[in-house]
């Protein structure tokens, strides 16, 4: 190897470990929303409806609508959650913490679709009603990636890692799964709740640490 390969296989390297100490994975801060099935949708909005998109999400296909239910515990009710789209297989309500008060629920924590033995929820529409009786949970943080990100990042789809925020209010996070397919947008997803405890927004980057 001549000098100048040397140096710009040095200079390489450099470049890639600045690269992997980088705060380099965005922040998707979610705020207490539903998916619904179509046949809950039926009940809540008439039958056949389709939901209406407002806003594309970072994750392809995935969107906000300009729908919202009522969601009702044996405490309180909380008006105008807001439903994701498209329809899912199941309904799945993710809430906050703080939210578990006011209804006088209190869900299990759990990554999205594992809804298994979680507790159940009524929801109120405009045509109707429906008491599901599990999906409700609070969201497990977690962060989606593709395969090559996973690959860079040295980490591998279910794997459990820790997340750093830095800032005044920072700090880490542990238990945050990794969520590698073939076609997903590289993004953590948390709540607001945790956003608001380490200072996080939008404009966030969050780093892996394991
Ligand atoms: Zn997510």
């Amino acid at each position: 190897m001549g000098k100048y390969e040397a140096i710009m296989e040095l200079f390489l390297e450099f470049i890639s470990s600045q690269k992997k100490d980088a705060y380099e994975i965005p922040v998707g801060v979610s705020n207490r929303h539903i998916h619904l099935s179509q046949e809950d949708l039926d009940t809540l909005f008439g039958s056949g409806y389709s939901l209406t998109k407002l806003k594309e999400l970072s994750q392809t296909g995935q969107y906000a609508c300009k729908e919202t239910v009522t969601i009702c515990g044996s405490k309180g009710a909380i008006e105008k959650v807001r439903i994701l789209g498209p329809v899912r297989s199941k309904t799945q309500v993710e809430v906050l913490a703080g939210d578990s008060f006011k209804l006088g629920l209190f869900p299990q924590t759990r990554m999205s679709g594992d809804l298994q033995g979680t507790h159940g929820i009524t929801l109120i529409g405009p045509k109707g009603s429906v008491m599901i009786n599990e999906g409700l949970i609070v969201a497990q943080r977690h962060i989606h990636m593709n395969t090559k990100d996973a690959e860079f990042f040295g980490v591998c789809d279910g794997q459990i890692v820790s997340i750093e925020v830095k800032g005044l209010r920072g700090g880490v996070y542990n238990n945050v799964i990794i969520r590698a397919d073939d076609n997903s947008t590289l993004e953590c997803h948390i709540d607001i709740e945790e956003a608001n405890a380490m200072g996080i927004d939008g404009k966030s980057k969050i780093k892996i640490i394991k």
